[in-house]
C-alpha cells in the first residue's frame, strides 16, 4: 500500500532537525533508516503530515571511542557498529548489532531510530542497560543526557519530549576483568527475538562483584532481572549459582503470548537463554574470546 501524503523536509544539521520538529508540530515524524516508519507508514498505521529527514546531516554517524568510553552517534546504522573495530572492544555490542534482522536492515536501521522507537522486542535497549548507556537528546532548548534506565519508559514510548531528537548514544568503557554477552532466540533472521538476555559480570578474584541481567521481549519494556543478579552479587559463578540466577529470570520475566509462543514457553527461552549468556560473559571475563551468534529456530 503506498503510505498518505506527507511534506519532505530534509535536515542540514541535528540543531535544524530540532528547530523543524518544533516549528512543524507533534505530528511530524525524524526518519532515520525508515526501517520502523516506512512500513507503518506503508500500511497506513502512521501517517505523519511532514517527515524530517535525517540521512543528509553530515556527522550524525560514527563509533568513537574517548577516555570515558564509546561515543555513537544516533544515525549510525546497525551494519556499521557491527563492523567498529572500536565497539568489537566490548563484545556485547557485536552480539546485538550482527544479529539485528537481516543485513539489507542492518545495513538502514539506525541506533538512535531503534531506541526511539522503544519495540519491547528491540535487541538494543536491553544491551545498553546492562552497559549504564546515557542517550544524549536534542531540543529546542538545548541538549540533555538521559540514562537509558530512564529512557524507554513504555512499550514504544520514550523519555523523549515531542521536539526532541537523540543525537548520541554514551557508553562506559567496562571495568576490567568484566564480560557481557547478548544473545536472542529468533523464529529467523529478519523477525524480532521471541525472548532474549543480555548479561554482564564484574569479577575480581574469581567472585562475580556486580551483575546485570536484562531480559527483552517478554515484558513492555525490557526487565531488569534483580533477584537473578543479586543470586550471583558476592558468589562464585559456578553452575549452581548461574542457575539460581537463570530461575530468578524466569520469574522475573513477564512476557504475553503471542504469534512467537505461548508465555510458558518464552519462560523456559529466558532461562536457557540467560544461562547461555552468563557462561559467555564468564569466559569474556576471564579474557577468553568467544564468538556468540542469535539462535534461530
Ligand atoms: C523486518 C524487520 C525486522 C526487524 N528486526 C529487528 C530485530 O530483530 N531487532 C531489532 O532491534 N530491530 C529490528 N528491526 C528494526 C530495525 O532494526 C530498526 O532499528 C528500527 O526500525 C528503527 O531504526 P530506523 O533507523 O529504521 O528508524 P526509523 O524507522 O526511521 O524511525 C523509527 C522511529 O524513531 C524516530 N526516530 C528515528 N531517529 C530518531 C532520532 N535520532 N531521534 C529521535 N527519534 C528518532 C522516528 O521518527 C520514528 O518514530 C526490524 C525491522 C524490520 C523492518
Amino acid at each position: 500500500m503506498f503510505p498518505r501524503a506527507f511534506h519532505y523536509h530534509r535536515a542540514g544539521s541535528l540543531k535544524e532537525a530540532a528547530t523543524m520538529l518544533s516549528q512543524l508540530g507533534p505530528e511530524a515524524k525524524l526518519l532515520a533508516g525508515g526501517q520502523s516508519l516506512i512500513p507503518l507508514m506503508k500500511l497506513r498505521f502512521a501517517g505523519p503530515p511532514h517527515l524530517v529527514d535525517l540521512n543528509f546531516i553530515p556527522g550524525a554517524a560514527y563509533v568513537k571511542q574517548d577516555a570515558g568510553g564509546l561515543r555513537v552517534g544516533a544515525l549510525t546504522c546497525h551494519a556499521d557498529i557491527e563492523d567498529s573495530p572500536a565497539a568489537a572492544a566490548i563484545p556485547i555490542l557485536h552480539d546485538c548489532a550482527a544479529g539485528i534482522a537481516d543485513v539489507q536492515i542492518r545495513n538502514r536501521g539506525t541506533i538512535g531510530g531503534s531506541l526511539a522507537e522503544a519495540d519491547p522486542s528491540g535487541d538494543w535497549a536491553p544491551v545498553l542497560l546492562t552497559l549504564n548507556a546515557d542517550v544524549r537528546c536534542l531540543g529546542p532548548k538545548g541538549e540533555r543526557t538521559v540514562p537509558i534506565s530512564k529512557f524507554v519508559v513504555d512499550a514504544y514510548t520514550s523519555a523523549l519530549g515531542e521536539d526532541e531528537l537523540i543525537i548520541e548514544v554514551l557508553i562506559q568503557a567496562p571495568p576490567k576483568s568484566s564480560g557481557g554477552a547478548y544473545i536472542a532466540f529468533k523464529r529467523s533472521a529478519p523477525v524480532y527475538a521471541s525472548a532474549s538476555a543480555a548479561v554482564r559480570l564484574a569479577m575480581e578474584d574469581g567472585v562475580c562483584r556486580d551483575a546485570a541481567i536484562v531480559l527483552g521481549a517478554v515484558g513492555l519494556t525490557p526487565v531488569r532481572a534483580l533477584e537473578a543478579e543479586a543470586a550471583l552479587r558476592n558468589n562464585q559463578v559456578t553452575a549452581k549459582t548461574m542457575e539460581a540466577a537463570a530461575e530468578a529470570a524466569r520469574a522475573a520475566a513477564d512476557p504475553q503470548p503471542d504469534m512467537r509462543g505461548s508465555a510458558e514457553y518464552k519462560r523456559q527461552l529466558v532461562t536457557a537463554l540467560v544461562k547461555r549468556g552468563l557462561e559467555v560473559a564468564l569466559k569474556r571475563a576471564r579474557g577468553e574470546k568467544v564468538e556468540l551468534s542469535h539462535i534461530y529456530a
